[in-house]
């Protein structure tokens, strides 16, 4: 029902064409699931300025300039409204880009928007393969009655049998609550010592990959609206991006928060990243 609202209203996506086989970057300006203030809903806007105004800004670490490279194409926001509708409308406009032929990177926004994003994939591909990055394990049944909330995407995801598989990466905050949904959905979780070695994990079939910035230590990362200390380093996250074997075609990078990051710090670590996902998409 809320499909057909959105279709008859004028708030629905509206994205530029893009070309098959090629990587689609799009931000989802939605923060209205987030728990502890808002300020990710302006992250797209503020890792775009990142991204794109500084000098050698474009070039991955691999020496590609993504200045120019038709292989991807930042296809701008989504309009999307501020409340639970907003979840239709993403899964809606990332399906269009599917079913172009595009991979997608999602640039967020609150984590919440992983459940309706994961949904589109799934609708293309099945049950997907999903490799988070986060402090936290974002599997709760609930958050003070809220089950959209951006700590219980991932329980949405495997009740819903949207993945086969999930892989956390850096997580280093639970409840006993949550050590039952990691049993319950048989959820992989990466310790510590293994943070360092994404090159032991195989993936067969098409894999999505959601980075949660807080899964960096805030001292390297500190813009975000849950910093959890004890973290990956940068180095750590950009490996587990380009040394990914499997066939990534999506992922998000979510959970940036401009209002807590007045230096701009964040931002120039969130484009890194961004512009190391689209090379990865790319290849
Ligand atoms: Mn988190
Ligand atoms: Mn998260």
């Amino acid at each position: 029902m809320v499909r057909q609202e959105a279709s008859e209203t004028q708030a629905g996506p509206t994205l530029e064409p893009t070309r098959p086989q090629s990587v689609a970057m799009v931000g989802v300006p939605f923060d209205g699931q987030a728990s502890y203030g808002r300020g990710p809903a302006l992250a797209p806007r503020r890792i775009r300025q990142a991204l794109y105004g500084g000098r050698n800004r474009m070039y991955t670490e691999a020496g590609v300039n993504l200045d120019g490279d038709p292989r991807w194409r930042d296809v701008g926001d989504l309009a999307v409204p501020d409340s639970l509708e907003a979840f239709d409308e993403i899964t809606q406009a990332v399906e269009c880009l599917l079913a172009q032929g595009c991979r997608v990177l999602s640039l967020g926004g609150d984590h919440s928007i992983t459940y309706p994003l994961v949904r589109a994939f799934s609708h293309r591909y099945g049950p997907l393969q999903i490799l988070q990055l986060d402090a936290h394990p974002d599997l709760r049944d609930q958050l003070d009655g809220n089950r959209y909330s951006h700590a219980c995407q991932f329980a949405r995801i495997m009740e819903e049998g949207l993945a086969s598989r999930l892989v956390q990466v850096g997580i280093r905050f639970t409840t006993p609550d949550l050590i039952q949904q990691w049993q319950r959905f048989g959820v992989e979780v990466v310790s510590v010592s293994e943070w360092s070695c994404p090159l032991g994990f195989t993936w067969e079939g098409p894999v999505y990959m959601s980075v949660d910035i807080d899964v960096l230590d805030p001292a390297f990362a500190p813009g975000v609206s849950v910093p959890e200390p004890g973290g990956l380093t940068t180095r750590q996250a950009l490996d587990w991006i380009q040394q990914l074997r499997g066939d990534l075609v999506g992922a998000d990078l979510v959970e940036y928060n401009p209002g807590c990051d007045p230096a701009g710090h964040t931002a120039v670590v969130a484009a890194k990243l961004c512009k190391e996902l689209v090379a990865r998409l790319m290849a």
